[in-house]
């Protein structure tokens, strides 16, 4: 009974977790990536930070990763026909 109030709990808190940092920033490269990006792996926890958005990510001085792309639909940035 206790293990499946520990289950329960967990899956109860993953989605939770999981939507409250969607983006990873570097403080050295200053750049912002998806969170399934392998370049997450390269930059050092002490260089880490996160975001909840692109929005939040580009007012602080961080431009999209160019590998991920996370900022491709940004509005007003249309190709030109
Ligand atoms: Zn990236």
């Amino acid at each position: 009974m206790r293990r499946f109030l520990v289950i329960l709990a967990v899956l109860l808190l993953l989605p939770a977790l999981s939507q409250a940092v969607t983006y990873w920033g570097s403080t050295k490269s200053k750049t912002y990536h998806r969170p399934a990006c392998h370049w997450i792996n390269k930059i050092k926890k002490q260089h880490r930070v996160s975001f909840t958005d692109p929005a939040e990510a580009r007012s602080a001085g961080y431009r999209p990763c160019e590998t991920c792309l996370p900022a491709t639909r940004e509005p007003g940035r249309t190709p030109a026909p």
